[in-house]
């Protein structure tokens, strides 16, 4: 069952096999596999609980529940935003559905420098299979893409520059194309409609609105986790919510597990622990086209441009980008207006031509090493500032962007900057 911790009268204690810390991709995918091997599991989800009919399609509404600080999450500097979910399913509540296998090269460098011997290509083909097939894995066919993603198409063949379509999950996806606010539909092949439902099933029980504050140890082995219930938007703490475990699997997403386990003191011989963030860095071009594109309708990334995502492959042109993979960006009126330029009436006229915007991104496989530490008992702080490569690749990879815009045929095109735009 899901338990909204928010609703227990006083302060509560339970015993399980295993506790799960974080019900998106990862944990949610540990409560489900240790459940159906027997193990007694209890999951603790800092989130509320959303069923498909609970996503209203306004941000307004969906933003502040789906996503960390209202999706204003950046970091300490606030040079560098950082979007993250929450709710049981974590991120891949509100994320896009593309399922990419990862490149090979970078298989390779985990399996070396990470001491990852056992993870050998053949282990990673089974996984994959096995994973595809429980999410439902498939190409998006052609005729569903957007004219947003077929602008990108566009300008990738008039370039002559490398790109393709992209593999998703999702199972009756009607294109509604709001998948960053949650889906009505329930056509996200996502953990929470594929594994906590199995999980619960198994017999797992799931602590929704409850954050795990605390893992309890005594610097060998651990005994439990304690958490608070936390409403949504209220700051102040609820009932304490005790644990008691002798497995605890922390899942709490790349910030908040490196700041629980700090918090809690866990031994850290390497003092690694929170050093190592890794966020895929991102820029944004938007073109303005003559045509109405109409970005929101559809399904919002089906195309992508590899033609700079060459991970060492092609040493022939070693000044070229080689982490920057792009593609299209929709953004919702209301994410849109805070990355476009200019104020008033200028930043009005840019926004009045909404419908005609086609927007690009260029990701970055980032060098980088960020730093996670724990702000107070419920809150992380993130310091990340690209290095100079990083910097140089991401200036590129706007570059880019800007090219293929006008090689798909945008009269102009914009970059987020305080500046007015220029004409
Ligand atoms: C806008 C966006 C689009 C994306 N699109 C894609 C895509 O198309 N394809 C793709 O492969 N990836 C995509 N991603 C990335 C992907 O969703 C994440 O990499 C993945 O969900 C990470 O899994 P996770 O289990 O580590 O963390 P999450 O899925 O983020 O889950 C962590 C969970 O832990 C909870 N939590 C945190 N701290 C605590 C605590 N102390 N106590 C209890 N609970 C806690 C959080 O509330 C959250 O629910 C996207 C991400 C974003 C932000
Ligand atoms: S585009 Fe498809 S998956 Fe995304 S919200 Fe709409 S119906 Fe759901």
């Amino acid at each position: 069952m899901i338990f909204d911790a928010t609703t227990f009268p006083r302060d509560t204690e339970l015993t399980a096999d295993l506790c799960v810390i974080g019900s998106g991709a990862g944990g949610a995918m540990a409560a489900m596999v240790a459940a159906e091997a027997g193990l007694r599991v209890v999951l603790l989800e800092a989130g509320g609980f959303y069923a498909p009919e609970d996503m209203t399609q306004r941000e307004e509404q969906m933003l502040p529940k789906l996503y960390w600080d209202g999706g204003g999450r950046a970091s300490a500097d606030r040079s560098v935003r950082i979007h993250q979910g929450k709710g049981v399913g974590g991120s891949t509540l509100h994320n896009l559905n593309l399922c990419k296998r990862i490149h090979p090269a970078v298989l390779d460098a985990w399996q070396r420098d990470r001491g990852l011997r056992h993870l050998g290509p053949a282990v990673w083909q089974a996984l994959y299979a096995e994973v595809e097939q429980l999410l439902e894995v498939s190409a998006v066919p052609r005729e569903r893409w957007n004219l947003h993603n077929r602008l990108l198409e566009r300008g990738c063949n008039a370039l002559g520059w490398r790109g393709g379509g992209l593999h998703h999950n999702r199972s009756g996806c009607i294109g509604s194309g709001f998948c960053e606010v949650g889906c009505a539909y329930d056509a996200k092949n996502n953990a929470a409609k594929v594994l906590v439902p199995r999980a619960l099933q198994a017999g797992a029980e799931i602590l929704s609105h409850c954050q795990a504050v605390r893992i309890d140890h005594d610097g060998m082995r651990v005994t439990g986790v304690r958490a608070r219930a936390v409403a949504e938007g209220h700051m102040a703490p609820g009932h304490e919510v005790r644990v008691r475990a002798a497995r605890v699997c922390v899942a709490a997403s790349a910030t908040g597990t490196p700041a629980l386990l700090l918090r809690s003191d866990i031994p850290d011989p390497s003092q690694s622990t929170g050093r190592s963030l890794h966020v895929h860095p991102a820029v944004v071009a938007a073109g303005d086209f003559e045509e109405p594109v109409q970005a929101w309708l559809g399904i919002p990334q089906t195309y992508e441009c590899t033609e700079f995502l060459r991970f060492g492959d092609d040493p022939g042109r070693p000044a070229a980008p080689r982490r920057t993979w792009i593609v299209p960006a929709f953004g919702h009126p209301l994410g849109t207006a805070t990355m476009m330029p200019g104020h008033g009436a200028l930043h009005r006229e840019v926004m009045n031509r909404y419908a005609h915007l086609a927007v690009l991104t260029a990701m970055l496989h980032d060098e980088t090493a960020g730093r996670v530490t724990p702000d107070g008992d419920f809150g992380v702080r993130v310091d990340y500032t690209p290095n100079a490569a990083d910097q140089r690749e991401l200036g590129q990879g706007l570059q880019a962007c800007a090219r293929l815009l006008f090689a798909a045929g945008a009269k102009r095109v914009w970059i987020p900057t305080p500046e007015h735009p220029r004409k």
